[in-house]
């Protein structure tokens, strides 16, 4: 550092004794910023790269390799700021191909399941979407993001809090978002195009099931607590016949029924 720095030290040194000295350098007059405000837009700036870089990276190696073609889901995936979902110890960590804790023993999902569901609920514009297990709120955006009106409920209230603050002030504030036991859906707002539920029951909630509309398709790991699931997709036909799927085994933190935080330290 002292190598750098000592080179137009000695040059000032020289015009001064030369008696030409430059111009005095007015400071604060050139620009109106601070010294510290300009390293710290060129901070920003510098991490507003890296994050577009490693956001840029997720889609290409940890979804569209994996398969996921949809390319709404792609281009929404490609935009909302998942560094903003996570907690500031985790950020730099906030595109790989991971689920973070967000506290309460609970996770955001990996990118790639957060992709694989979305792209299952097909949506088109205009549709009704219900998230049962609101969490950090990134799923909800990304519905969002979609064009679609988002309906989410989260049972632990802290998170909820938490996430209707997040989503308000990244301006999704055409979410509704509503601190209950999602397991009886939101009955006032149904019947819904599309239903989506990132934490696990040991069985489909029959609820969800009478809140889906005819045409409907919901997305949901059912198993045991702590071991793996099996993600379905539900399909509700226009005579209101249903059919299911399977989408392979995931890992989900488990769908409770109490709101309070569990142990299980699990990886989506
Ligand atoms: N979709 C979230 C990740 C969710 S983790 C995101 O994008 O960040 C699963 C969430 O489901 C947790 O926040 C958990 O508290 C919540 N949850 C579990 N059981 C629930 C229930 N019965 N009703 C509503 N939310 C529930």
């Amino acid at each position: 550092m002292a190598r750098y720095l000592s080179t137009p030290l000695i040059i000032l040194g020289i015009f001064t004794l030369a008696g030409c000295a430059p111009p005095p350098i007015e400071v604060g007059q050139a620009d109106p910023r601070s010294t510290s405000s300009l390293v710290q837009d060129t901070d920003t700036q510098a991490t507003e790269i890296y994050f577009e870089t490693a956001r840029q990276n997720m889609i290409d190696f940890a979804i569209k390799a994996y398969g996921i073609e949809d390319q709404a889901v792609l281009e929404v995936m490609g935009r909302v700021p998942r560094h903003e979902f996570v907690q500031q110890e985790h950020k730099s960590m906030a595109y790989a191909n991971h689920a973070l804790p967000i506290g309460y023993g609970q996770t955001i999902s990996q990118p790639f399941i957060v992709a694989l569901m979305t792209q299952e609920l097909d949506l088109s514009p205009g549709e009704k979407v219900l998230e049962i297990g609101t969490g950090s709120g990134y799923q909800a955006a990304i519905l969002a993001e979609l064009g679609v009106d988002v309906f989410t409920v989260e049972i632990i209230s802290e998170l909820a809090q938490e996430a209707s603050e997040r989503l308000r002030r990244l301006d999704y504030t055409e979410i509704q978002l509503r601190n209950d036991d999602g397991y009886y859906g939101w009955s006032d707002q149904a019947p819904f195009d599309a239903i989506i539920v990132t934490a696990a029951p040991d069985h489909v909630p029959q609820t969800l099931v009478e809140q889906l509309a005819k045409g409907g398709v919901m997305v949901i790991p059912v198993g045991p607590i702590g071991g793996i699931q099996e993600l379905w997709r539900i399909n509700k036909d226009e005579d209101g016949a249903i059919s299911t799927s399977s989408l392979g085994g995931v890992r989900f933190v488990p769908f409770t029924r109490t709101g309070k935080p569990t142990d299980y330290n699990r990886t989506e």
